[in-house]
């Protein structure tokens, strides 16, 4: 009850009491009773009010404490929780962005090495490819310019003959060929290769009796190569180590040069080499292939001069095999006392060698001098009746007007010419490519 209300309260007249009819024992209420009671009933409020107060705001304060405790310790709570929430949310951000990345930096490092690796290895392999090509092109170049000019004398010969011959002409009469046949024979090319062209020729031009002299020459080259292509016999590609190369001939014709020039030319190709001098026949002879095996730094194998050749072969072999080369070329006498005598000296050695290496010698080399012209196709059929041949080596078609050879011996004889010289050094040897025979002898 408020302040107000009691002390009306206390003003209220009685029930049934009128006022102006006064009951005796009223006093009167004055102004200052009434103040008098107002203060005490004042007091009395403040103090209860202070007694009731004093206990809530105890109270009040413990909620109050306690609230903002609470509170705080919430807000405490939430702002540790939101920071610590925060810091791991960003620790494990960071730490996943760290990781992506480095996974994401690793696959883009690895992927653009990868491709920066590729395109460099293909760049070096193309260069390195093209560098190769290059240089195998120029060593083309330079052995088509050299077997260029070795057949220049047999070009002279040949086409200087040809040209005359053609001047003026345009038709292919029975004059023509007569004239061509001879031509032909005189240029080494033999009898029996000139009739073979002659029909050729003849048969083509059957139809066609008027040509200019360009055609002519094409239809004349076109006949030699078919002629080469028959009989080339089967170029011996096996692979052996060692790879063992016998070579046959009479003196002179160029085996010891030819040796010392293919032994070379294997080393160049970074193979190793080993040369046996199996020559044994004259001194000046084992002189003569170990000088050249000094200059060309290849290991020989020889022996005294009139010691057995089957056993210098033998010996040969054997240390080429304990010492894993890749090539093994022997030389051989040339001039014996008969035939007989050659053949059963090579049958010797080639057996001695097979003892050891069953398929070898691998190849067997027959040199022949170019520059004897037909004198070299009749020795050959000569020794090849003597003994067994795997290949030819034609020598000195530098310097000889008789290259013509080349042709007949390809028509005649069932071996295939390999090796050709051209020339004294020791880098004048050349695989035999009848194609480019042909075209250089019409260039
Ligand atoms: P071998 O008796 O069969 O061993 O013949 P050589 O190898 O001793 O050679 C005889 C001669 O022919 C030497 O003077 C060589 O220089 C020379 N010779 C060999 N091959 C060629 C060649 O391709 N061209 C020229 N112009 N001379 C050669
Ligand atoms: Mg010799």
């Amino acid at each position: 009850m408020g302040i107000f209300d009691k002390i009306k309260q206390i003003f209220k007249p009685k029930e049934n009491n009128d006022i102006s009819t006064p009951n005796k024992f009223d006093k009167k209420v004055t102004q200052e009773d009434v103040l008098n009671k107002e203060t005490i009933l004042q007091k009395d409020v403040i103090n209860e009010n202070l007694a009731s107060k004093s206990v809530t705001s105890k109270e009040v304060q413990q909620e109050v404490q306690q609230e903002v405790q609470q509170e705080v310790q919430q807000e405490v709570q939430q702002e540790v929780q939101e920071e610590v929430q925060q810091e791991v949310q960003q620790e494990v951000q960071e730490e996943v962005q760290e990781e992506v990345q480095q996974e994401v930096q690793e696959e883009v490092q690895q992927e653009v090495q990868e491709e920066v690796q590729e395109e460099v290895q293909e760049e070096v392999q193309q260069e390195v490819q093209q560098e190769v090509q290059e240089e195998v092109q120029e060593e083309n170049n330079i052995q088509k310019q050299k077997l260029d000019r070795t057949l220049d004398k047999t070009r002279d010969g040949f086409f200087g003959k040809m040209k005359l011959f053609f001047s003026g002409k345009n038709k292919v009469d029975d004059e023509f060929l007569d004239q061509l046949e001879e031509m032909l024979i005189t240029s080494d090319v033999g009898v029996k290769t000139t009739v073979k062209i002659i029909d050729l020729v003849e048969k083509y031009v059957l139809k066609n009796k008027y040509l200019n002299q360009d055609e002519l020459k094409d239809i004349l080259k076109n006949q030699i190569i078919n002629l080469l292509s028959i009989n080339q016999g089967e170029q011996n590609t096996q692979i052996s180590k060692p790879y063992v190369i016998l070579f046959v001939g009479v003196n002179g014709v160029g085996k010891t040069t030819t040796i010392a020039k293919l032994a070379n030319f294997f080393k160049n190709q970074g193979k190793s080499v080993l040369i046996g001098a199996a020559d044994t026949f004259r001194a000046a002879a084992i002189d003569q292939l170990d000088k050249w095996a000094n200059k060309i730094d290849v290991p020989i194998v020889k022996q005294k001069m009139g010691s057995d050749p089957a056993a210098v072969a033998y010996d040969t072999i054997q240390s080429a095999i304990a010492s894993n080369m890749d090539y093994v070329i022997i030389d051989t006498a040339g001039r014996l006392h008969n035939k007989i005598n050659l053949m059963s000296e090579l049958e010797k050695i080639a057996t001695a060698i097979g003892k050891l290496i069953p398929l070898a010698p691998h190849e067997v080399v027959l040199a022949l001098d170019a520059s004897t012209g037909q004198n070299a196709l009749e020795q050959a059929k000569q020794f090849l009746k003597a003994t067994k041949v795997t290949h030819l080596a034609l020598t000195k078609l530098d310097g000889t007007a008789k290259g013509g050879v080349v042709i007949s011996i390809c028509d005649q004889l069932s071996i295939p010419i390999k090796y050709i010289g051209v020339g004294e050094q020791i880098d004048d040897v050349q695989l035999f490519d009848k194609m480019q025979f042909v075209e250089s002898l019409f260039k």
